[in-house]
């Protein structure tokens, strides 16, 4: 007997955590399905997909790094925002008869979550700056301004920045930047008391396990800042810990991972994902 399944796709994927949440929200619910891991190359993700397509009980998938983009450009159609993004984390199969992908992108969902458990009542003003210019500083961004937050974003290099701003849609108040200006910025973040905040978000793979920490400085940044990381393995990263030494407070990448996954289970399986279980969810993760 076979069970209508979805999996999470990438090279590499080992790390990926989506088969641990999507079967914990299957079991709580009592669903008869399944959610699985496959490492899939950048040649193979053409044909794997339109293999995947003629498989009745294969519900979609999500896409990992290196193929947010080409899993976009492979779905026949595509729901906001993943458009405007032109990436797709989430590829979902549609059509009895003749099945075709609908692309989908639940990071820029993810990404609001932690933020919208935060109380910004007397703040005037929320200002962004967003560290990198991937798939994930572009979801970031995107859900930023549909809050209406004025964003900065820094790439390696100006012109990396200013192209992902252009791609967004160049709004007045935004500004591209380079590395080497986050320290100037943060020299003129003056203490204005809760009336205004600044928000870093490192969308970047600095600090993840692997990889060095995210080398930026803290201490002339306004007490009034949050640190966001979407890294979340490890959750405690050295930019995390320095924010938190320097009393700033932090959000790490776990609220965004849950939080993505809920979107995209709602997506693949067709009933919202059980949240009222995020607790034990977050000690399993954790663990
Ligand atoms: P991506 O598309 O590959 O983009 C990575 C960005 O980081 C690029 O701007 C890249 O710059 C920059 N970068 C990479 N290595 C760097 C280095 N050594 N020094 C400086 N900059 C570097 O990756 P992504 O999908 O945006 O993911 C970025 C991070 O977000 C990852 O850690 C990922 O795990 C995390 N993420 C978390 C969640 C969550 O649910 N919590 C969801 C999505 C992503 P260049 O283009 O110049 O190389």
């Amino acid at each position: 007997m076979t069970v209508p399944y979805a999996e999470v796709i990438g090279d590499p994927v080992a790390h990926s955590k989506s088969p641990l949440i999507h079967n914990f929200w299957l079991k709580k619910l009592g669903l008869e399905g399944d959610y699985r891991r496959t490492r899939v190359t950048s040649e193979e993700l053409a044909s794997f997909l339109a293999q995947r397509l003629t498989d009745r009980d294969w519900l979609g998938c999500n896409v990992t790094i290196p193929h947010k983009s080409a899993a976009a450009g492979l779905a026949l159609e595509m729901s906001p925002p993943a458009d405007k993004l032109a990436a797709a984390n989430c590829l979902v199969r549609h059509g009895r008869f003749e099945p075709f992908l609908v692309a989908h992108n639940s990071d820029v969902a993810g990404f609001l979550e932690p933020l919208s458990d935060l109380d910004f009542s007397g703040t005037d003003w929320l200002f962004a700056h967003v560290v990198g210019t991937g798939g994930a500083a572009a979801a970031a961004t995107y859900a930023l301004h549909q809050q209406e937050v004025t964003v900065f974003n820094y790439g390696r290099t100006y012109e990396q920045a200013e192209a992902l701003r252009r791609r967004l849609g160049e709004k007045d108040m935004d500004f591209a930047l380079d590395w080497a200006s986050f320290a100037a910025r943060g020299s003129s973040s003056v203490e204005t008391g809760e009336s205004v905040i600044e928000l870093i978000v490192n969308a970047t793979p600095m600090g993840m396990s692997g990889f060095p920490p995210l080398d930026l400085t803290l201490s002339n940044w306004s007490s009034h800042t949050i640190v966001y990381d979407l890294v979340y393995e490890p959750l405690e990263t050295d930019l995390l810990r320095a924010a938190r030494q320097r009393g700033l407070r932090t959000i790490n990448g776990l609220g965004m991972l849950i939080g993505q996954a809920a979107a995209a289970f709602e997506l693949f399986f067709e009933t919202p994902a059980p949240r009222g279980h995020d607790a034990e969810l977050r000690e399993l993760l954790t663990r």
